[in-house]
């Protein structure tokens, strides 16, 4: 599932090829006819990302919610587009450019409570200037759940997958199932500070590299990561390889249905 930094480039792009414009809205395979309808000949005045969600807002208060989930997809392009190919749920074109959306778990319209109540539900997302890392805070240290488990629940923080959170930890050098109470208030100030820097990093270049400077390839003189996520890691999907810190092996466990990737001699 793409993480949030995913979710605020596309905020961004949208904003950049729709903003002030009229958009026509439709839904080439039906399932959201009826939204696009209503939405189609309105104006975009912005777009906001808030952790996972992408919302597109419109003049005359009417709100878009997109999640992508695991196989949500965005293309888009300029001029006119091209014929429809596949299940593509929304597609917006304005005089420039155009937007295809296929295979998301959400495409909805929401009035502006329904936008409000989203909001309430959520973290705070390290991405956002407004976000309150207290309030993540206030949920974790009253917790006995694994401190992985928490920040991946989007209630505590939003916007953070797995790759995040793994490589977070590792860089924190905390075990992904201490239990949250035992967070300490100066560990949780260095775990958020290093989300912001690590997921700003990833809106910027457009994925995720948590590798310090000393422990690139060009610096330890070993091969790029290959891994259809790009990036370099130290832990993330590197199961039984060699910490890049101390050369443990990597370990990999469960927690419910999520794999977990920790250095059982960094992380203690
Ligand atoms: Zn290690």
């Amino acid at each position: 599932m793409p993480e949030g930094h995913t979710i605020h480039r596309l905020a961004a792009r949208h904003a950049e090829l729709f903003a002030g414009d009229k958009v026509l809205a439709a839904s080439p395979q039906g399932r959201f006819a009826e939204g696009a309808a209503l939405l189609s000949g309105s104006v975009l005045e912005a777009t906001e990302a808030y952790g996972k969600h992408l919302l597109h807002h419109y003049a005359g208060e009417r709100t878009l919610h997109v999640h992508l989930g695991l196989y949500g997809k965005v293309t888009d392009g300029d001029g006119e587009p091209p014929e429809p190919v596949g299940q593509i749920r929304l597609r917006l074109v304005s005089d420039r450019h155009w937007l295809d959306l296929r295979g998301p778990t959400a495409c909805e319209l929401l009035t502006l409570p329904e936008v409000a109540a989203l909001r309430a539900r959520l973290g705070p997302d390290p991405l956002r200037a407004d976000a309150d890392p207290e309030r993540a805070y206030d949920r974790i240290r009253r917790s006995a759940t694994p401190l992985a488990s928490l920040l991946l629940d989007q209630s505590v923080v939003a916007g953070t997958g797995l790759i995040f959170v793994m490589e977070a930890l590792f860089r924190a050098g905390l075990p992904p199932r201490l239990p949250g109470r035992e967070l300490s208030r100066a560990a949780w100030d260095a775990i958020w500070a290093d989300l912001v820097e690590l997921m700003t990093l990833a809106v910027a270049v457009g994925r995720i590299d948590t590798v310090r400077a000393a422990h690139l390839p060009e610096a330890m003189g070993r091969p790029a990561r290959v891994d259809r996520h790009g990036g370099e890691v130290y832990v993330y999907r590197r199961a039984a390889q060699p910490c890049h810190v101390c050369g443990t092996a990597v370990s990999r466990g469960t927690l419910g249905a999520r794999n977990l990737y920790w250095c059982s001699t960094c992380q203690m």
